[in-house]
């Protein structure tokens, strides 16, 4: 039998995939990748995410409001949230967290004084999924990028109520211990597989089995050897491979492995694994 495994982290809803969902879906199925899980980006990707998480039984969605885009977001997210939140398709918040890359400053050193708000409004916004996601019992998906003290720092006080995946994760093995003993996980994508992915492959072999997620970010960063090309969900198998031989284990003990994780983590994915049912099975 062919290992399932799942993408934790695409974004269907780009234009990217608009002409041929259907076939995307399709292909990912045939290469065994039996769930997706769309990720938003504000709240219309938000909406979007679960619109094709309605209409595609084996895809679920995670909404929120990315850190990069927090200059366009409300000041108060959390109404909006809490009403994404409370749809059974909703399996985390997400994706949220800090970003530092494209800091005001960056484009243009006169634009330095905007740094600090900058930085505020996405500590608030990463803090508001943090409490949402306390108060309905879910799961963050975190992005991270160029701030990781300050993204564990915040993530601390919430801890014991919220796990965190720091997806598509670059940082080395003591920063991933130092995500896994906050009961939070990471997740690796593609980067795992190009040549300069040595470091990334390097703390995914010092990575516990049950510590780690599979994710494309699809459209983006695509495996080999389609790098530079549109990704897909289906290239969760490309992905799969390379992690098996860095963790030195079979296709089926990595499907295994990750899959549990996944379920464990996602709100309602293993449930949703067990139906659409058969009348007659009995009901867990
Ligand atoms: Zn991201
Ligand atoms: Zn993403």
């Amino acid at each position: 039998m062919m290992p399932v495994f799942y993408d934790t982290h695409a974004h269907l809803g780009y234009p990217d995939f608009e002409q041929e969902l259907p076939a995307v879906i399709e292909r990912a199925k045939a290469a065994g990748i039996s769930r997706i899980i769309s990720i938003g980006t504000d709240e219309a990707s938000s909406r979007k995410a679960l619109k094709i998480a309605e209409e595609y039984p084996n895809v679920f969605a995670v909404v929120g409001w990315h850190p990069s885009d927090a200059p366009e977001a409300p000041e108060d997210i959390r109404p909006m949230l809490r009403e994404l939140a409370a749809h059974p398709k909703v399996v985390a918040l997400g994706e949220t967290g800090l970003d530092y890359y494209r800091l005001p400053s960056k484009s243009n050193p006169a634009a330095a004084a905007k740094d600090e708000g900058y930085k505020a409004k996405q500590l608030s916004l990463f803090q508001q999924h943090l409490e949402v996601a306390a108060e309905r019992g879910l799961n963050c998906v975190i992005h991270q990028r160029e701030c990781f003290e300050e993204t564990l720092q915040a993530l601390t006080p919430f801890a014991d109520k919220v796990r965190g995946v720091f997806h598509c994760f670059a940082n080395d093995a003591n920063a991933m211990r130092r995500v896994l003993a906050l009961g939070s996980l990471v997740s690796f994508t593609g980067i795992l597989t190009f040549k300069n992915g040595q470091n990334i492959r390097d703390t995914l072999a010092q990575t516990p089995m049950d510590g780690f997620m599979l994710e494309t970010d699809s459209p983006f960063l695509a495996p080999l050897p389609y790098r530079g090309k549109r990704c897909e969900p289906a290239y969760v198998k490309e992905i799969s491979e390379t992690a098996a031989q860095v963790k030195a284990c079979s296709l089926a003990e990595l499907s295994q492995a990750t899959c549990h994780t996944a379920e464990k983590f996602f709100r309602g994915l293993g449930d949703a694994l067990r139906g659409p049912e058969p009348s007659h099975r009995p009901k867990a």
